[in-house]
């Protein structure tokens, strides 16, 4: 107890406040809604926690702090929910979602629903902290997806993109078939091509969903035809950047060479529209829109080709708190602060295990399935890697999550 009371004081004020609205009356209105999720959820934690007494005084008004059982390796699951969970706009727009669906008539039953009925049973829980049992959620990611049926160790990474593209499906449906005007993007906001200009000047665009607004970013490719120095410009967007590592790197460095410029020649010759041939080019990315969560995977699997198998590279990839992106981006004054972190931990990546290490109110914790408890920012220094090969240590950061500064987004 004293020792977690001098080490929360110790600690600097956070940069950033992350912390949770103060409930509206939106979310007020839940409590109503929910009360037919106990039924099928069951809750297990009892008493005063072990987390409770170690927070004492410093246990944040409103906040909930759940583990999440674990139904046989679905640690993947449970480590991307955590940091999903503490993505506080992510969180905010999933419960704004949930009032709205569960004061519909109609009875949905998707992965999103799924998603915000879990969400919504955390954030109106009367205990402040406890162990959850995700079921129903898990049983939907199975039915919805064969790989993740096996009872084997999955990749979070494959978990994060599936989970994602499966929410923006939905609600693009859900749009569909109500057929409202959709939001769509201005102008403004999108790359050439990517809005189609009707005829009459009404324009088309894709759906905005709050996946978008939350995670996408856009990536501009710039070719430039070394003989005549044509540049082509070609817009891509992204929910994540899948970074490769280096031993004794830096995320920063690592970020540098994804987004350092590359020539193209030989047999990659790139054919140029002007002088209508191929031609040695420069080709270079940068982030023409940074999103306002900024999620960075780090590629940790590696197919080496003499193994004909996958290889855990355990490099040591130091991550700031405080990322800048600096020339990386279109906005060069674009910075971000480091939220949550999962970590993988285990050898191989056949084997293993799923952690998250989340801040929330200034304080970092760690959620290992069903076990939450205060780990300190100091934490974080143990799963940047190893600078040797055949450490002993095998817990190693995989996909950091930011939030930008300054509330743009
Ligand atoms: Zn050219």
């Amino acid at each position: 107890m004293a020792r977690t009371a001098r080490l929360l004081a110790a600690e600097d004020p956070p940069a950033v406040e992350r912390s949770r609205p103060a409930a509206g009356s939106g979310l007020r209105s839940l409590s109503s809604a929910a009360s037919g999720l106990w039924d099928w959820l069951s809750v297990i934690g009892t008493g005063v926690s072990k987390l409770e007494k170690a927070l004492g005084d410093h246990f944040p008004e409103g906040e909930r702090y759940f583990g999440l059982e674990n139904f046989g390796n679905t640690c993947y699951c449970n480590s991307v929910l955590q940091a999903l969970y503490h993505c506080i706009p992510f969180w905010e727009q999933l419960l704004e979602y949930y009032a709205t669906y569960r004061n519909t008539e109609d009875t949905v039953d998707n992965l999103l629903t799924c998603l915000a009925d879990l969400f919504a049973q955390i954030t109106l829980a009367k205990k402040r902290t406890g162990v959850l049992a995700p079921k129903h959620f898990v049983q939907r990611v199975r039915k919805q997806n064969e790989l993740f049926r096996s009872y084997m160790h999955q990749d979070a990474h494959e978990f994060w993109n599936f989970l994602l593209n499966e929410i923006v499906d939905i609600l693009e449906e859900d749009c569909r078939t109500a057929n409202s005007s959709p939001e769509t993007i201005t102008p403004e906001e999108v790359s050439n091509g990517a809005v189609n200009a009707l005829a009459n000047g009404a324009r088309e665009g894709p759906l905005v969903t709050l996946v978008h607004r939350i995670f996408q970013g856009i990536l501009t490719n710039e070719t430039k035809c070394l003989t005549c120095e044509t540049i082509t410009a070609k817009d891509e967007t992204f929910f994540d950047l899948s970074v490769d590592v280096e031993q004794n790197s830096s995320l920063t460095s690592c970020l540098k060479n994804f987004f350092s410029a590359e020539i193209l020649n030989g047999e990659d010759k790139f054919f140029c529209d002007k002088c209508c041939s191929l031609q040695e080019a420069q080709k270079r990315m940068k982030i023409k829109k940074a999103p306002h969560i900024l999620v960075i995977h780090l590629k940790r699997f590696k197919y080496v080709e003499q193994l004909s198998r996958h290889k855990k590279l355990s490099y040591r990839v130091v991550y700031p708190m405080e990322l800048k992106l600096g020339s990386m981006s279109e906005d060069a004054d674009c910075e971000y602060s480091l939220f949550a972190v999962v970590v993988h931990v285990g050898s191989s990546p056949n084997h293993g295990h799923y952690v998250s290490q989340i801040k929330s109110h200034g304080n970092w914790l760690s959620f290992d399935d069903d076990t939450v408890q205060i780990s300190g920012e100091s934490t974080l220094q143990t799963f940047y890697g190893s600078s040797r090969e055949h450490c002993g240590n095998t817990d190693h950061g995989y996909i950091l999550f930011y939030e930008r500064l300054g509330g743009k987004s």
